[in-house]
């Protein structure tokens, strides 16, 4: 039986229990308790608060975790980092006031800056050789500069929208940082037997992410053309259709290139184009 930690509530709590239940642990995500099992799969859930995680997996009272990058390079505990997951992407950032001109890592001599990070903030700090005063809050960093608490703020940015309510700039980018898998250093054999099988499926899922599997039919004489439209995995599937001069083409795209890929197969004769989302890739 492996135990993973996951976040009770917050940011990453929804994708966590649906990548989970995408693989088939099928948790029981409505009678939410402390501790949950899967039925199928040698897993139990706990439900933590991300801040926890980091130390929970270095104690070994869970075997793995998913949380943020961000976390785990704060906390600083011994953890393996086992696989990125392609959720919960952020960055954590300096930020000033949009009325200052900002002259580089120097600007930040003497100055104060407000943060829930202050070990990965302490270490750019001493990286660059400034002096600043670390002032330490649990939350809304970013209302600081404002009521005249700090003069910056390091903190998380994902979009930048909070920022520029606050009338505050990114000037500085520290840490990029996305959802992650950690383990135990010293996870039992056993134990990294599942979660070796935890990862490879959780893989086909990543790879899966924002991509589109397309059907078409094409005039045959059209179909090498396409083909170097829409390479896919290894190369698409022609086959022909019972019209005579027509061929089907099936194929998977990155959900950003779609659109572009649709006008060019348009454009070459292509129709009654069928794009469905794809749910898991298996190599
Ligand atoms: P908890 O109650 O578990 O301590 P929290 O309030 O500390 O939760 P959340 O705001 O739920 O944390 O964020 C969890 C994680 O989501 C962050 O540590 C970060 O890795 C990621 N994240 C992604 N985008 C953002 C964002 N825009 N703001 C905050 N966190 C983000
Ligand atoms: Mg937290």
């Amino acid at each position: 039986m492996i135990r993973i930690a996951i976040q009770a509530k917050g940011r990453l709590n929804e994708s966590s229990l649906s990548l989970l239940n995408s693989v088939g642990m099928d948790i029981d995500t409505t009678k939410r308790k402390y501790l949950a099992k899967s039925p199928d799969f040698p897993l139990e859930v706990l439900y933590l608060r991300d801040d926890d995680i980091p130390q929970t997996v270095s104690s070994g009272a869970a075997d793995i975790g998913i949380v943020g990058y961000n976390e785990v390079a704060e906390r600083g505990f011994a953890v393996n980092v086992e696989q990125e997951l392609c959720f919960g992407q952020c960055r954590v950032s300096l930020a000033i006031p949009k009325s200052e001109t900002y002259t580089g890592p120097e600007y930040f001599n003497g100055r104060k800056i407000a943060t829930s990070y202050p070990n990965i903030l302490g270490k750019w700090l001493a990286d660059n050789g400034i002096n600043s005063e670390i002032h330490e809050i649990a939350g809304s960093v970013e209302i600081a500069p404002s009521i005249g608490v700090a003069d910056g703020i390091f903190d998380i940015v994902s979009s930048g929208g909070t920022l520029a309510q606050n009338s505050l700039q990114e000037v500085e980018t520290v840490l990029e940082s996305q959802a992650v898998l950690i383990s135990n250093p010293g996870i039992s054999a056993a134990n990294r037997a599942i979660l070796e099988q935890l990862k490879f499926r959780f893989q086909s899922i990543i790879d899966a992410g924002g991509k589109k599997y397309l059907l078409m039919n094409i005039p045959t004489s059209a179909v090498d053309e396409a083909i170097r439209i829409i390479p896919a995995m290894r190369s698409p599937t022609v086959m022909p259709l019972a019209l005579k001069g027509w061929s089907s083409l099936h194929s998977v795209v990155s959900g950003k290139d779609l659109w572009d890929k649709v006008d060019q197969l348009k454009k070459i004769g292509a129709e009654g184009i069928l794009v469905l989302d794809l749910e898991k890739i298996i190599k």
